[in-house]
């Protein structure tokens, strides 16, 4: 079976910033179609849970206190990537919106729930190198294609 990398939160770990987990149904099905490797990039940057919320601005990931979490979010990045070349992993199911695996749009840096065109740190580095970025919107793709 195909291997597809999963944000943590997806899967049910209660990694997100406020101690909670994303826990996705569909996760199930998946599972029937591809051997699921779970990640989330900010704890594994060595960020603790819970923690504050941070978003992308100006390029740099700002937590809501105005501190600069961009290298725990690299750090995390880099090693989503490591996980995939060392399993040949070619997809990745990410959680919308998050700084770190958000595709298509974050939020903008504001904290006032303001969404912008842009990937998160994890989402962006697994594009460059070739990695297909799915977020729970686009599950069918993922479910039902040949
Ligand atoms: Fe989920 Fe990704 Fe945020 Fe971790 S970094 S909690 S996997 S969205």
């Amino acid at each position: 079976m195909e291997k597809l990398l999963v944000s943590a939160c997806l899967m049910g770990l209660y990694c997100r910033y406020d101690g909670k987990s994303n826990y996705l149904e569909s996760i199930k099905a998946l599972q029937k179609r591809y051997i699921l490797l779970y990640i989330c990039p900010e704890c594994e940057g060595g960020l603790s849970t819970p923690r504050l919320p941070s978003e992308i601005k100006d390029g740099k990931v700002i937590n809501s206190k105005n501190f600069d979490n961009t290298e725990y979010f690299i750090k995390g990045a880099k090693h989503a990537l490591e996980i995939a070349k060392k399993y040949g992993i070619k997809k990745a199911l990410l959680k919308a919106k998050s700084p770190s695996c958000g595709k298509g749009k974050v939020y903008d840096g504001t904290f006032t729930h303001t969404l912008v065109d842009g990937n998160g740190i994890t989402a962006s580095l697994l594009l460059d190198n070739g990695i297909e970025v799915f977020t729970e919107d686009e599950l069918e793709e993922l479910i039902y294609e040949e």
